[in-house]
């Protein structure tokens, strides 16, 4: 691949973002700290483009991945990208195995880290937990399959400590990460300042792009066996309980809706 046409795919998420440590700031659309969680993320964001950009990314693509995708501030958008965002759509929309790398941008840990800010696995509100091939995986290791669906690997990922350490521990060593904050707890951060942050995201982007040749595509061996655990709530406290299902899933695509 000549130099300069790099083809990056950019999946999103809010928990991740610089100043982001508070369910307040992720769940309520309407909540001022919301709008305000999205410009965060879309600073992020422009750092990210910038830096690819700077690397000699032709092609960069990147995806609202937050809740039900509508996280994206127009008129904040970096110039050098494109914007996917609103829904419905499928995920991972616009992806293919022409792009050379996914960075997974203001993500966060597994439910259960105990020092992952806004731990969680899809949904916070029921404590799901899921496992592929009998290893409790987070949303990062999803994201990371279904770009491997694709022969494309995850080149870079940010997010609290616990979130890079994830990423070290199913990507290997090879993956760019960028802390963009010291995780203590569930709502508990150490916060770096936005600056800094950013600065550290505009290079780690250039490193990524040089990391590309290195960097693996996840993938697991098929049929993958899927496991999910939530709880189910009913108007008793005493009723609540915790349900299960398992199912054998061969599409990647599948393997959060099983
Ligand atoms: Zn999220």
């Amino acid at each position: 691949m000549a130099e300069g046409n790099w083809r990056i795919y950019v999946a999103t998420d809010l928990e991740g973002a610089s100043g982001v440590f508070r369910f307040a700031q992720t769940r309520d659309t309407k909540s001022p700290l919301y709008v305000q969680a999205m410009e965060y993320l879309m600073g992020d964001i422009a750092a990210l483009v910038r830096g690819l950009r700077e690397a000699g990314a032709a092609r960069i693509v990147v995806s609202d991945g937050h809740g039900r995708g509508d996280n994206f501030i127009p008129h904040l958008m970096e110039p050098g990208a494109t914007y996917v965002t609103g829904g419905p759509r499928k995920p991972a929309e616009g992806l293919d195995r022409t792009f050379h790398g996914v960075v997974l941008l203001g993500y966060h840990a597994m439910k259960g880290t105990r020092d992952g800010v806004l731990n969680h696995t899809q949904s916070s509100s029921a404590e799901m937990r899921y496992w592929f091939n009998d290893r409790e995986s987070g949303e990062l290791a999803m994201a990371a399959l279904l770009a491997g669906g694709f022969d494309v690997p995850v080149i870079m990922v940010t997010g609290d400590t616990a979130t890079c350490r994830e990423a070290r521990d199913f990507l290997g060593r090879s993956v760019i990460t960028v802390a963009t904050k010291r995780g203590i707890g569930r709502e508990a951060a150490e916060l770096y300042p936005f600056q800094e942050t950013r600065a550290a995201i505009f290079e780690g982007a250039g490193k990524a792009v040089e990391a590309i040749g290195r960097c693996r595509p996840y993938k697991l061996p098929a049929p993958i066996r899927c496991r999910r655990e939530w709880i189910e709530r009913t108007e008793r406290p005493s009723e609540t309980r915790i349900a299960v299902r398992e199912a054998s899933v061969r599409d990647v695509k599948k393997i959060v809706d099983f």
